[in-house]
């Protein structure tokens, strides 16, 4: 088989489990999106995913991600992709990040805010992007701050920072990775939770990041809006580059 069957085998099956799981939630199928995580894969399985007809694009680590977007944009220049930022974030690297990124879901901090707007407004004012980004919060559901994402109380201060930023950042809504080596429910429930309540000051804010390869079906039964798929799209990526990382 070659590469391009494999991927669009790969996405027969993300999308029928997709398909089935929003059945089984009672949900409308246009209620999920799919990102590819394209992380560790080479820009063109990037390009046939966007012959597939998937655009939404995420990446985690800033350098990988803006060389595989020119790359990308220079191999298939009228796809319309939409990359996504899902990873940590350093604030040195938001000004990059504002060069190829149309949403960052993973902001967890205050002085992040602050980085990423400044970036926004420095790329807009170079002439290197016309929309704002679209903000998702990234949601701690372990409490684990080696793991990344804000506290589940520490949402609504955050959530204001970035309503103060709107000419150049729009929050979305919330986004998460359930808890290693634990049920995922619990976590997703209270990402739900969590979403509700953000929702009440911030009516736009209706997205949930929430399910991977592993969990996906789970996250579309407690409202996740977005899944982000790497490994059953793309395959396994190898020690060198842990699930998580
Ligand atoms: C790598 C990654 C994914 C995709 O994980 P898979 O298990 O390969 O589907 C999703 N979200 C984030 C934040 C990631 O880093």
């Amino acid at each position: 088989m070659d590469r391009r069957d494999e991927i669009a085998a790969s996405l027969t099956a993300v999308s029928g489990r997709i398909d089935a799981a929003c059945r089984a939630a009672g949900r409308p199928r246009d209620e999920v999106r799919l990102l590819a995580v394209t992380k560790t894969f080479p820009a063109t399985d990037a390009a046939l995913l966007t012959d597939l007809g998937v655009t939404g694009l995420a990446e985690n680590r800033d350098q990988e991600a803006a060389a595989k977007a020119r790359e990308v944009a220079r191999l298939r220049p009228e796809a319309g992709v939409r990359w996504h930022m899902v990873g940590r974030l350093q604030r040195n690297k938001a000004r990059s990040v504002a060069r190829w990124a149309a949403e960052v879901q993973s902001v967890d901090s205050l002085r992040l805010v602050d980085a990423l707007a400044g970036a926004v407004r420095t790329a807009r004012d170079a002439g290197e992007r016309d929309a704002p980004m679209d903000v998702l919060l990234q949601t701690s559901l372990d409490d684990d701050p080696a793991r990344g994402g804000c506290p589940v109380d520490g949402l609504g201060r955050l959530a204001e920072a970035v309503a103060r930023e709107s000419d150049v950042l729009h929050l979305r809504g919330l986004m998460a990775v359930a808890p290693l080596g634990a049920d995922p429910e619990p976590a997703f429930e209270r990402l739900a939770r969590a979403a509700e309540a953000l929702r009440r000051d911030h009516p736009g804010a209706t997205e949930i990041s929430a399910g991977m390869t592993g969990d996906l079906e789970q996250a579309i039964g407690y409202g996740s809006t977005c899944v982000r798929v790497g490994t059953a799209l793309l395959g396994g990526r190898g020690l060198a580059s842990p699930q998580h990382g």
